[in-house]
């Protein structure tokens, strides 16, 4: 046991976290330049002490991040962490519960099951007839929804796969909802044609009148409609499709409805936004990360279902090698897509242990505080505001730029050369926009003041450039 390796990694714990808002969010670099270092640095053939590979890996670590963590990252939903998801990562790392059977790991089973329960009674589930799993992410939770609504709507597929059907299943969703959904059509031998795009309203969300219509066109030409996808908070902006009138007409065509709620769920544990997110609870999946909105480290999603038969017939098999479930208790392995798995629900667990729900509702609502701040600065600055929704994510662009005379590309490589904000650029409706999310539970007044002194100074100077 190295005492001083341990007593130095938790001064760099520390001071990293007082730094944090110091350092620049990103340094631009090259991969071969990151290479050459590396291969200097490390020899990997000749033991080195490993006191000196730490120092070493820290360095590189917060020499070459976009540093995510920071309060003037305004990037996609990666957050600030919370100090107890680090130290739930290091126990994990530690005790190392194997998490695909149940007997393995009757601790961290459990409080995953705990923290999961919870979370189901605020998304308005019934916790005792809910599965749930933790998952590597929004994309896997995503998966599992797919294929526990194939197993429910097709289960003659589980053996015969989508051999078996007389046509081609079809799946709803929007240009908006997320990417991962092509990767999954793949994935589960749909195919990216089974993607079946909805028409969205003049605000960007899923037109439930345009669902309809498609579905019907699609009956008549002999496809099988099994799934729709309704996303409460796009990736792109954040906004929310009408889901209790898509839970209507999913109801009435029978089909699977599945809540893509990635960063948007958290809002479930403050009173105020739940209302944002009603009809939630109509779905038959849902998909919400824990490494978004609830600041732990990644990766951490999670998976809710309405239908622990269907979860069952997509995932479970027996084997003559993993230990018999315990007690009524279900093993991860024959509920999830995984199978060995580490202890993904302990940071989880422990962030809310020690924050409470009420904690995470005031880190909840203080974002979005400094989302609608923000709105406010930018507006009173010139910029406009295009994207509608009142979680904290932020489309904006300038005057100019719409215009053609500048390219928010331009603008963004000054921005990141002077690394103190990091923002992106998103294609909103038609255009292409800036985009700016209160990721981290740090971000305060100065640092919006940081961000729109930062797009202002970066459009004189291409301006003055392009004079
Ligand atoms: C981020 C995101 C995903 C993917 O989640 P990962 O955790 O990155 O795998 C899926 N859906 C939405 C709406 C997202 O924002």
């Amino acid at each position: 046991m190295n005492e001083q390796l341990w007593a130095r990694l938790g001064e760099e714990i520390n001071a990293f976290q007082e730094e944090i808002r110091e350092l620049p969010v990103t340094t631009p670099v090259a991969p071969d330049k990151v290479r050459v270092h590396l291969e200097k640095r490390f020899d990997l053939e000749a033991p080195m002490p490993l006191a000196e590979v730490v120092a070493e890996t820290q360095q590189f670590l917060r020499r070459w991040s976009t540093h995510v963590t920071s309060p003037r990252y305004f990037g996609l939903f990666n957050p600030s962490v919370l100090e107890p998801g680090i130290v739930a990562d290091v126990l994990a790392a530690l005790y190392n519960p194997q998490l695909a059977a149940w007997s393995h790991a009757p601790a961290a089973c459990e409080m995953e099951r705990l923290v999961l329960q919870r979370f189901a009674e605020k998304l308005g589930l019934d916790p005792d007839d809910t599965a749930y799993s933790f998952t590597s992410g929004g994309a896997e939770a995503n998966l599992q929804a797919t294929l526990a609504a194939l197993a429910q709507h097709f289960p003659e597929t589980g053996a015969e796969g989508l051999f078996a059907l007389p046509g081609r299943p079809a799946l709803y969703l929007t240009a908006e909802s997320h990417h991962s959904f092509v990767k999954i059509a793949r994935m589960a031998g749909l195919g990216t044609a089974s993607l079946r795009e909805v028409a969205c309203a003049e605000n960007g969300t899923m037109d439930p009148a345009a669902l309809r219509e498609e579905i019907a066109r699609d009956r008549a030409e002999g496809l099988l409609p099994f799934m729709v996808v309704a996303t409460a908070g796009t990736t792109g902006a954040g906004q929310i499709d009408p889901l209790p009138e898509i839970a209507e007409v999913a109801e009435a065509e029978e089909l699977w409805l599945h809540a893509d709620a990635a960063w948007g769920g958290a809002a479930v544990l403050s009173e105020r936004l739940r209302p944002l997110l009603e009809g939630i609870e109509r779905a038959d999946s849902i998909t919400w990360d824990a490494h978004k909105w609830l600041s732990v480290p990644m990766g951490a999603g999670m998976f809710f279902c309405r239908h622990a038969g269907a979860v069952e017939r997509a995932f479970a098999i027996t084997t003559s090698y993993m230990p018999d479930e315990t007690g009524g208790a279900l093993d991860p392995h024959r509920t999830t897509a995984q199978w060995s798995r580490r202890a993904t629900g302990l940071k989880v667990f422990m962030s809310l242990a020690a924050l409470g729900m009420e904690g995470y509702a005031a880190l909840i609502e203080h974002q979005t505080r400094m989302g609608t701040l923000l709105r406010d600065k930018l507006e009173a600055a010139g910029w406009l505001v295009v994207n509608d929704t009142p979680l904290p994510v932020v489309c904006f662009i300038h005057p100019e730029v719409r215009a053609g005379a500048l390219s928010t590309a331009e603008l963004l490589e000054k921005i990141y050369e002077r690394g103190r904000v990091w923002i992106s650029d998103v294609a909103y409706a038609g255009e292409t926009v800036f985009r700016a999310c209160i990721t981290s539970y740090r971000t305060e007044k100065d640092d919006l003041d940081c961000l729109v002194e930062e797009v202002e100074l970066a459009r004189e100077q291409v301006a003055a450039c392009a004079e």
